[in-house]
């Protein structure tokens, strides 16, 4: 069934009227039938209430056909004009017509194994509707104690369990041959090369690869995710690299746009979180947050030095493992503001009791108050006052990057984030002016950044100059 998958072109297929001849003699013509009149004189009405259940029948987050109209889409519009879509059917139900548009359908050839390609013959046409239709019958095979068919799309899995290593074999064996009688009763094939047997626990005796892929997901023997966590960290790390020449400190784009292209990393990451969420031990979440913490230091345009908790304050994207647990929680039935307020509740108290990014701490103290703050957009300057690192005298001197650790204007040492920003005299005039702006009269580290607003910055909200 992998087959349908395969990007081998079907050989001529970009020479003009190739794909006709096959479909042509794949599926033969017939002339249409003189079926209007018969059924022109019968009037069929559809009601309101059938086209309503009609739309709710339909399911959510499917691929659409070829029209590209969602069944989302289709079900708005019939709850919006029900009837336009009534009078539609009555009529096409009566003049027994219908569009010759609505009869299209993505096809599909599917080789057989085999056989020349060249042959038209050589291809079995599906219909991808047509493909759902006989695959549910799979669902309708005996199945011994303890097995379990899954499948989606193309892909099937059996789930078995057993004590005894060599009736696991034996029962695998036998669900096999039973799935493959059905296919060829039905005029499939199964790839025998595809076939992977995987066994989930630390059993030694049966016959199986390490790990098993299905629908993406890396699935190994003792069920820890460790070579799923390597696969999407090494898929992250790519994005996250690509994502990060979008992103230079100074003149990429605005904060609000880095952390939308952030999401690409993220996204990478959590697939299918709420599967392995809770299996995920300690290596693989440090694993997922290096590559996390990449993204989170782009979007906050910080030193790579920043520490991952204080990267994720002032980026404002939680840690992997919060995210994840937050996927897992919706997934499992809770509500998403119910979720994202636990989220926020265990992420306060891992930076509450966090010993790096102490700074940031003393200046962003309450995360909630932050994340919600609504303006002051972080800027490559403003975050190395947040983080601490930046062109400040120590910083560059524990870098051996300046050979003092003072202040260049006062002599003063050592030249820190918190004197430059709070009591170095060379920066008093510009400091007094803040004030003012801000309505008091001192300013302290303990300030909590994303609790004033000057009235001045309420539309011009995130031109926060430093160099005063
Ligand atoms: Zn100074």
């Amino acid at each position: 069934m992998k087959r349908l998958r395969s990007n081998k072109p079907i050989p001529g297929i970009d020479q003009p009227g190739r794909l006709e001849s096959i479909v042509n003699s794949l599926f033969s013509t017939m002339p249409p039938r003189q079926t209007t009149l018969m059924l022109g004189i019968v009037e069929i009405l559809v009601t309101k209430s059938e086209i309503e259940a009609a739309a709710r029948s339909m399911c959510n987050r499917k691929a659409p056909g070829p029209d590209c109209i969602s069944n989302e889409l289709l079900k708005a519009a019939v709850s919006s004009n029900p009837n336009a879509f009534k009078r539609i059917f009555s009529r096409c139900m009566s003049e027994g017509r219908f569009p010759a548009i609505w009869k299209r359908r993505k096809l599909v050839l599917v080789p057989k194994l085999g056989r020349p390609l060249e042959n038209p013959s050589s291809y079995r046409p599906i219909c991808l509707d047509l493909w759902n239709l006989l695959y549910d019958g799979i669902f309708k095979i005996d199945m011994p104690l303890d097995f379990e068919l899954i499948a989606f799309s193309d892909d099937i899995v059996v789930v078995g369990t057993s004590q005894i290593p060599f009736v696991l074999e034996e029962r695998l064996e036998e669900v096999y041959n039973r799935i493959n009688r059905w296919m060829v009763t039905h005029g499939l094939e199964l790839v025998t090369e595809k076939k992977q047997v995987a066994c989930l626990h630390q059993q030694k005796n049966v016959a199986a690869t390490p790990s098993l892929k299905y629908l993406s997901v890396q699935l190994d023997k003792k069920l820890n995710f460790v070579e799923h966590t390597d696969l999407v960290s090494n898929r992250a790390a790519a994005a996250a690299k690509q994502l990060s020449f979008l992103m230079p400190n100074l003149r990429g784009p605005r904060q609000r746009c880095r952390r939308l292209l952030s999401t690409v990393v993220t996204s990478r990451l959590l697939y299918a979180s709420p599967i392995w969420a809770d299996c995920m031990q300690a290596g693989g979440w440090t694993k997922m947050a290096a590559v996390h913490r990449r993204s989170q230091l782009r979007v906050a345009c910080c030193y790579s030095t920043v520490s991952h908790g204080a990267a994720a304050v002032i980026s404002g994207i939680p840690p992997i493992q919060l995210l994840a647990n937050e996927k897992r929680d919706i997934f499992e039935g809770r509500s998403k503001i119910d979720a994202r307020n636990n989220l926020v509740s265990d992420w306060q108290q891992q930076w509450d009791t966090s010993p790096n990014g102490r700074w940031t701490h003393l200046l962003i103290g309450d995360i909630s108050r932050w994340l919600l703050r609504g303006f002051g957009e972080v800027t490559f300057h403003l975050s190395q006052i947040l983080s601490g690192h930046g062109c400040f005298s120590p910083y560059l001197h524990r870098f051996n990057l300046q050979e003092k650790n003072a202040c260049a204007q006062c002599g003063f040492a050592p030249d820190d984030a918190e004197y430059a920003f709070f009591r170095c005299d060379a920066w008093e005039n510009w400091r007094r002016q803040t004030y003012g702006e801000l309505g008091i009269d001192k300013l302290n580290p303990g300030w909590q950044a994303g609790s004033f607003q000057p009235e001045r910055q309420r539309k011009e909200s995130d031109k926060v100059n430093l160099k005063g």
